[in-house]
């Protein structure tokens, strides 16, 4: 870890929930938040609650919303010095409902919030000198301008000896020709690769490939690749071989923020050298789904070695 911190570019928001299951938002219903969010914010408060040292590039509002991210980032640890105020736009918001059958209705703001205004600023460019770790999320690749500074970052941080992760986390109606491009270029520079379900088929640009063919096509260009299966658990493969890990049992309250605290895990026990990174994200992961609030279950190393210890 001596390179310097692990660094991520993306939205920083707040997530407020209707606190029964039901279908979107078109009745008053009982809401609960503001939580701190966004699948960038979530990953840099786990790296930050590991013990790793930890920055994140952003924008938020001059308002609450932001400075509830700010404080809640700054107490984790994070280096919060490169998340610009605007003066002009509020702080990025998603508000979700979960339906009965587990699936999610939505409203965001992040485009045209402080989230959409992330430039690389004379902080943005100091925080990238001394990045040791440059985490790519790939909900990153449709917010405007955005592309732009990450493929100066990318090369920045792999050129002083750093290294590149990347979740593509990118539904497959996000997915234009624009955003396979750079998907298919991040892969292509990236030493780490965290897919969930169906994003390892996109990631390996074989949308009908099995998961044999996808790994095999992957590893011809990244080393490492962990999948991620939710409440199935999740498998490492290298040229190597395969690692199996099955997942900790758990009461699920809130499913959000699992696969970011997962890869988070993963990666800062990695770059610290912690025993059994696998087995650490798995428990980083399930914890995070046994708390309200998409951050909320992200662990410190006792808690998490806690966690583990009383369910083996
Ligand atoms: P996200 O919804 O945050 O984008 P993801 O799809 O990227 O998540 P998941 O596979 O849902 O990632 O979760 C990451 C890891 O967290 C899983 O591989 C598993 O180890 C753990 N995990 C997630 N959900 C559960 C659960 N219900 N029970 C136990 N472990 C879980
Ligand atoms: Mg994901």
């Amino acid at each position: 870890d001596s390179l310097g911190p692990t660094i991520t570019f993306g939205e920083i928001l707040v997530e407020i929930m209707a606190t029964l299951p039901g279908h979107g938002f078109t009745e008053a219903l009982d809401l609960r938040g503001p939580f701190p969010s966004g699948a960038p914010a979530i990953f840099i408060s786990q790296c930050a609650r590991l013990g790793g040292q930890a920055g994140i590039v952003g924008c938020v509002g001059d308002d609450d919303f932001g400075r509830l991210n700010t404080d809640r980032l700054r107490a984790d640890g994070a280096d919060v010095s490169a998340v610009a105020i605007s003066p002009d736009l509020p702080t990025g918001t998603a508000f979700v409902r979960y339906r009965p059958d587990g699936g999610r209705d939505f409203v965001f703001n992040i485009a045209k919030s402080a989230a959409g205004q992330i430039a690389m600023t004379p902080e943005a460019r100091a925080l990238v000198a001394r990045a040791g770790h440059l985490h790519v999320m790939g909900s990153a690749f449709a917010i405007p301008h955005l592309w732009a500074v990450l493929a100066k970052a990318i090369p920045a941080v792999k050129s002083r000896g750093g290294s590149v992760s990347l979740d593509p986390n990118l539904r497959k109606e996000l997915m234009t020709p624009e955003t396979s491009a750079r998907l298919a270029q991040v892969v292509a520079q990236c030493d780490l690769l965290l897919p969930s379900g169906p994003e390892l088929q996109l990631a390996a640009g074989l949308p009908d490939a099995t998961e044999a063919e996808a790994v095999a096509a992957l590893l011809q260009k990244v080393p490492e690749i962990v999948l991620k299966r939710g409440d199935q658990g999740a498998t490492l493969f290298t040229r190597e071989g395969r690692l199996d890990q099955a997942a900790f049992a758990v009461t699920e309250i809130d499913p959000t923020g699992a696969g970011d605290c997962f890869g988070a895990a993963y990666l800062t026990a990695r770059r610290l050298g912690l025993a059994e990174p696998l087995r650490l994200a798995a428990a980083a992961g399930a914890r995070n789904v046994t708390v309200l609030g998409p951050m909320e279950g992200a662990g410190t190393l006792q808690d998490l070695n806690q966690f583990i210890a009383a369910r083996i």
